[in-house]
Formats: C-alpha cells, sequence, structure tokens
C-alpha cells in the first residue's frame, strides 16, 4: 500500500476534504434562482448548521472551563492508595469546569445558585473526577427527591417564568434544606467569580490504603484569592452590564498569566471515629465540624490553560462522581449513589455511548483497555481485530484482581427507609447563622431571603418563616419583620410538626 501524506493547503473545503470554488454565491438555475439540488456544499453546509446544538445540560448548563494541575502537598499514603496522591511534588493534569445550576446556557453567572466545581484528574490509572460545588452540604438527602427539587429551581410549566411559589413551596415542605438554603442566600450565593469560591466535594467518599484499611473523606477545595461575595444589588447589576462576567474573570485571569489556585483541605475519619460521630456522615445536608474533625492541607490545584475551543472542550467535558480511580471508593450517601448512575447516563444522553473518546474525556495517561464496541461515532480503531469479549484466551486485557475497592460489610432490611438520625436538620443552620456569620452577613441574608420569598404566597411565606424560626428563633423574627408577618402566628407554625405545618398551610 503507497503511504500518501496529507497535503497540506489553505483552500477552504467541503467537510470531506473537497476544494471549494465559491462560498458566496449559492448554485441557482440563472442568475435570479431558483437553487440547484446539485449545490452539495450548499446543503451539506446547511445539514450541519442545522445539528450544531446538542442536549443542554438539565443542570449545570451555563459553565466555563479551564486546564491546569493538581499538585501533591503532603504524605496521605497511609489513607489512600490513588497512584496520583502517592508522593510529594507529584503532579497530574487536570480540566476543571465551573457552572451554575438552574440556569439556562445563556443565563448571568451572577444568578443566585450553587456553583459547580467539578475536577478531572488524568491519572495514569484513568480518569478521576471531583463533581463538587461551592457549598459543603445540598438541598435534599434523598435522590428521589432530585428531578422535583430541580423542577421548581427552573421554569413554570404553565408561564415559563421562574416562579418564587414553587421554589419556596417545595423548600418549605423539605426543611432538611434548611441548612443549604441558609448558605445559598447569604452572600456566598452570589460569588463574585469563580475564582473567589471553594469547591467541595459536599459527598462523603471513601479511601483505602495498599493494606486494605479504609478511612471517610470529604474535600474541601480552597480558594487561594480568598472568598469574595456579590451583594444583591451587585449581581442584579452586574447581570445586566455582562451576564459572562463570571466566565469572563475566569479566562482573562488566565490569559495575563494570573492563574487561580485552591489548597485541597481533607477531612478525614477513620472508621472507628465514624461510628461516634455525632452527625450522620452520609447525609449531604451536613457538614463535619471542623473543630471535631479538623481539614488537613494535601495538595495545590492550579488553572494555567484556557481551552483553545470553548465546544470542544468545556460543552463537551463530561464529568461523572463514577469515575473513581483505585485508593478511592463510593460512600453509602443516597445523592451520591444516585450521581453515579445519573451524570454517566446524562453525558450517554447529550454526547452518545462513546462520549469517551472526545479528547477532553478519553483518558490521557491510560489506556482504554474495555470490551466495549461499536456505537454512534465510534472514531478510534474500536478495537481493531482484537477480541470483543472476556473471558477469552486471546491474550486480551484481563482484570486486575489486586485492584478495586476491598470488600465491606453491610446490613439491614431493604425497604424505602424514612430518615431516622437523632441530630435535627435545624442545628447546623443555626449555629451558621448565629456562630459563623458577622452581622453584616445576617443582615444580607435576611434582606436577599425577604426580597426573594416576597414572590411567594403568603401561606407559603408563613410556612418557609417558621422553618427559619426553627433553626434560628432570630433568624425567624427577622425574616418576618423583613416580609411584615405576624410574628405570632410564625412562632404558631414553627412549634408543630412538619406534617401539621404543612397542612394548616394548605392551599
Ligand atoms: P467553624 O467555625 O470551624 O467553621 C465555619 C466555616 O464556615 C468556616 O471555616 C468557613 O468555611 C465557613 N463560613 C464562614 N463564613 C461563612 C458564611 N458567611 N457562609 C457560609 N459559610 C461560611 O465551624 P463548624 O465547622 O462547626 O461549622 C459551623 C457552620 O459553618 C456549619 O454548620 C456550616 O454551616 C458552616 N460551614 C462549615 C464547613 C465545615 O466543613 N465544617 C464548611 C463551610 C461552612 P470555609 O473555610 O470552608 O469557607
Amino acid at each position: 500500500m503507497s503511504k500518501k501524506k496529507k497535503e497540506v493547503s489553505n483552500t477552504l473545503t467541503t467537510a470531506f476534504g473537497i476544494p471549494v470554488g465559491n462560498d458566496l454565491n449559492s448554485q441557482t438555475a440563472g442568475e435570479r434562482g431558483p437553487v440547484l439540488m446539485q449545490d452539495v456544499h450548499l446543503l451539506e453546509k446547511l445539514g450541519h448548521f442545522d445539528r450544531e446544538r446538542i442536549p443542554e445540560r438539565v443542570v449545570h448548563a451555563k459553565g466555563a472551563g479551564a486546564g491546569g494541575y493538581f499538585e501533591v502537598t503532603a504524605d496521605v499514603t497511609q489513607y489512600t492508595k490513588a497512584k496520583f496522591l502517592s508522593e510529594i511534588g507529584k503532579r497530574t493534569e487536570v480540566f476543571v469546569r465551573f457552572s451554575t445550576v438552574g440556569g439556562e446556557k445563556g443565563s448571568a453567572d451572577a444568578a443566585r445558585d450553587p456553583r459547580g466545581f467539578a475536577v478531572k484528574f488524568y491519572t495514569e490509572k484513568g480518569n478521576y473526577d471531583m463533581t463538587g460545588n461551592n457549598t459543603p452540604v445540598f438541598f435534599i438527602r434523598d435522590p428521589l427527591k432530585f428531578p422535583d427539587f430541580i423542577h421548581t429551581q427552573k421554569r413554570n410549566p404553565g408561564t415559563n417564568l421562574k416562579d418564587p411559589d414553587m421554589f419556596w413551596d417545595f423548600l418549605s415542605l423539605t426543611p432538611e434544606s434548611i441548612h443549604q438554603v441558609t448558605i445559598l442566600f447569604s452572600d456566598r450565593g452570589t460569588p463574585a467569580t469563580y475564582r473567589n469560591m471553594n469547591g467541595y466535594s459536599s459527598h462523603t467518599f471513601k479511601w483505602y490504603n495498599d493494606k486494605g484499611d479504609y478511612f471517610w473523606v470529604q474535600y474541601h477545595f480552597k480558594t487561594d484569592q480568598g472568598i469574595k461575595n456579590l451583594t444583591r444589588e451587585e449581581a442584579t447589576r452586574i447581570s445586566g452590564e455582562n451576564p459572562d462576567h463570571a466566565t469572563q474573570d475566569l479566562y482573562d485571569a488566565i490569559e495575563r498569566g494570573d492563574y487561580p489556585s485552591w489548597t485541597l483541605e481533607m477531612q478525614i475519619l477513620t472508621p472507628e471515629q465514624a461510628k461516634d460521630f455525632q452527625w450522620d456522615i452520609f447525609d449531604i445536608t451536613k457538614v463535619w465540624p471542623h473543630g471535631e474533625v479538623p481539614p488537613i492541607k494535601i495538595g495545590k490545584l492550579v488553572l494555567n490553560r484556557n481551552p483553545v475551543n470553548y465546544f470542544a472542550e468545556v460543552e463537551q467535558a463530561a464529568f461523572s462522581p463514577g469515575n473513581l480511580v483505585p485508593g478511592i471508593a463510593a460512600s453509602p450517601d443516597k445523592m451520591l449513589q444516585a450521581r453515579l448512575f445519573s451524570y454517566h447516563d446524562t453525558h450517554i444522553h447529550r454526547l452518545g455511548p462513546n462520549y469517551h473518546l472526545i479528547p477532553v474525556n478519553a483518558p490521557k495517561y491510560a489506556p482504554e483497555n474495555s470490551y466495549q464496541r461499536d456505537g454512534f461515532m465510534r472514531v478510534d480503531a474500536n478495537g481493531g481485530n482484537g477480541p470483543n469479549y472476556w473471558p477469552n484466551s486471546l491474550g486480551g486485557p484481563a482484570p486486575d484482581p489486586t485492584t478495586g475497592e476491598p470488600p465491606f460489610e453491610v446490613a439491614g432490611k431493604a425497604g424505602r427507609h424514612p430518615y431516622t438520625h437523632p441530630n435535627d436538620d435545624f442545628v447546623q443552620a443555626g449555629n451558621l447563622y448565629r456562630n459563623v456569620m458577622t452581622d453584616q452577613d445576617r443582615e444580607n441574608l435576611v434582606g436577599n431571603i425577604a426580597d426573594h420569598l416576597s414572590g411567594a404566597q403568603k401561606r407559603i411565606q408563613l410556612r418557609q418563616t417558621a422553618v427559619f424560626y426553627k433553626a434560628d428563633p432570630d433568624y425567624g423574627r427577622r425574616v418576618a419583620e423583613g416580609l411584615g408577618l405576624d410574628i405570632k402566628e410564625i412562632e404558631r407554625l414553627a412549634g408543630m410538626s412538619q406534617e401539621e405545618r404543612a397542612k394548616s398551610t394548605q392551599e
């Protein structure tokens, strides 16, 4: 076979490399048309344009991304055998995507919303994804509620408008959301830029070492740029002036060589410590208090490369909490368990079954040795003429029994179990309000809530304000004042069980 070299040329071509003679005038019968079917260049161009859009992510649609590296700064080999964490000074290439959650692809970066913080580590043992948020907790702890919750943060099915009734109706009937609602309505709900916020795993994960010992861990990427937030007024103004302000800030900072970085701190619990821990470590609505589990610094994340092409690298970037490398495993956190399924599933929907072949998603430093074959857009060699089944006696890739998570015990009855942990859902939100926030933080929090909740029906305002009151009476009182609600009514509602409160504020 002759080995022809690809010609280098700057001539415009069709998608199939055929030179194009004219790209301004369609082929027509006569000067004034009609257009001829045989103008295949026109047909190809229109046909591709008609298919340019891929499905928008149902959550985290608006995002910005950048490349960089992660460097290990402490010895963590006693906790994990993850190869990329195996020695101080070791660097691993990363790609990071930041995002808002509820808004569409064209929505404003300054919206009040959690921010996604997803990191893809291209390790020599395959790609490891840490898909976190800028908040250490979440609104709900059971994935069965997730689609409903997200619907309430989107548009009303009738009016196609954002709807404070939907938003607060659901949250006030889901009081475990109070901790996250308190963070979301503090000024941390409107970070100044993506560079000025932290990233948290929020979930608990499992680390295990080469002896088979395991530990429960949480990740905290602390911004080295310092936390900076927008006030409600600033966020409103910036949303109008430059809806892409955070996307632009990240891009401009990297362009000028001002590389943003984050220090990775870990909270680590032994299984024995976890047994006596006062909080349910698999409940994502709770944090592990720093005083009880002091975070330890273990690494640095640096972003120093802007994407060359947004669609190729950022829009097509696909992260999944299921991409876990040896040394790191999932925990029983029910929300995490559902995300292990849902992220991969949504990428198959959005990008196709071979999305792992798209360069930003493909393992860069590990081979892909699977027996998956075929499917739309299988654009690599598809395993060539090697075997496409296991077991085989043809020398195909074989499982390595030394890799993977050690077996672990489970117990209990299968069933749809309601949440029964004795520590209630209001304590940590109350601690945040009372002990962590400054007077200014509390003032802004109450103002932000009153501004938003005032758009909901009064019965919903009453129900939600009772939830604030349960977190802290002063918190509830101030929100009631801001909304002009009768505090006696709030106190009465706060004294009821959740079911009674829901019933007495029914439409
Ligand atoms: P600590 O005083 O040890 O920690 C408080 C932490 O709260 C700070 O380290 C900071 O976390 C974060 N924080 C500071 N200001 C605000 C704010 N305005 N809004 C939201 N978070 C803020 O106390 P605990 O560990 O006992 O936690 C008390 C409360 O602090 C928790 O109930 C939780 O709401 C909040 N919190 C706790 C975190 C944790 O992992 N323990 C993490 C974040 C918030 P950071 O350094 O991560 O910015």
